[in-house]
């Protein structure tokens, strides 16, 4: 949605069978599931708008409790996520608790990955601020210098985030952005997780004057393939692929992100060995 008199932006998303292939993953503790829903919200949020064909990708690196999060969207709205905790640390009940144990010393990285050529750009700043919201929010007003808020809220098995952002250059209604932030502030959990998104804009942002775009579908993508795993298995180097054969054991390989096993079994290996990477089949959940 645009408010064109106040020149900013307002996108909002909603999370449902994303998180139920998340769920998939296992048994990760609340925390970590409620980080990486807030992580894909913002991904996915931030991904819309951009003229960018390929992925982006938010990371967050840290000593804390959380040791690393990722959250990749593409520009059709392809989104998959991964998180992993340090196993020394306890973790805390929520995922507040779980950025409080960040620190100092924790990155956030952003990074635009686009399909076939062209120029990787990345960003890496602090993570400041006491969620992962505000950490991104601190970034866009001081590396694009456009101001942006983020309302996330994660339910059980939904969760729906708005943002707002200004868009470069003079705004003609100057209060139009404090009156924003005001409106959005006041949009509660409940009404993000329970309204649609039309009926929640049109709620908060009525008396406003507003251009509204289609909404555009998000859902569970992984790009993992036996082919990029097999390729993951030659950068290993010969020894460590002669030393597998060796073994004579099957290599079990887990997509971190859709759980997906890629098994090679001792021919395969040798396929690889041989410049063949990998045969058909050979694959198991
Ligand atoms: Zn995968």
């Amino acid at each position: 949605m645009l408010f064109e008199e106040i020149n900013a932006r307002c996108v909002y998303v909603r999370l449902e069978g994303v998180l139920a292939e998340l769920a998939k993953r296992g048994d990760d503790p609340q925390a970590a599931r409620e980080l990486l829903s807030e992580g894909l919200l913002i991904a996915a949020l931030m991904s819309s708008g951009i003229k960018f064909s390929g992925r982006l990708s938010l990371q967050v690196r840290s000593q804390g409790a959380l040791k690393l999060l990722v959250a990749d969207c593409t520009d059709s709205g392809g989104l998959r996520g991964t998180v992993a905790l340090n196993e020394q640390m306890t973790v805390p009940a929520s995922a507040a608790a779980l950025v409080e144990t960040i620190g100092q010393g924790g990155v956030v990285t952003l990074t635009l990955d686009p399909t076939g050529k062209g120029q990787r750009w990345q960003g890496i700043v602090p993570l400041e601020g006491s969620t992962l919201a505000e950490a991104i929010a601190a970034y866009f007003e001081r590396s694009e210098q456009l101001p942006t808020r983020f309302r996330l809220a994660v339910g059980r098995d939904r969760a729906a985030a708005l943002m707002i952002q200004r868009m470069p250059g003079p705004s003609e209604d100057t209060d139009g952005w404090n009156r924003l932030e005001h409106l959005l502030a006041s949009a509660t959990a409940q009404e993000l997780l329970d309204l649609d998104g039309q009926e929640l804009m049109h709620r908060l942002f009525h008396a406003e004057v507003r251009r509204v775009f289609p909404p555009r579908a998000l859902s569970f993508y992984c790009p993992c393939s036996r082919h990029r795993v097999a390729e993951v298995l030659l950068g290993l180097g010969p020894t460590e692929l002669a030393d597998m054969i060796e073994q004579d054991e099957p290599v079990d390989v887990r997509c971190q992100f859709c759980n997906q096993n890629y098994r090679f079994d001792r021919l395969d290996l040798v396929a690889l060995q041989h410049g063949e990477s990998g045969r058909a089949g050979g694959t198991v959940h």
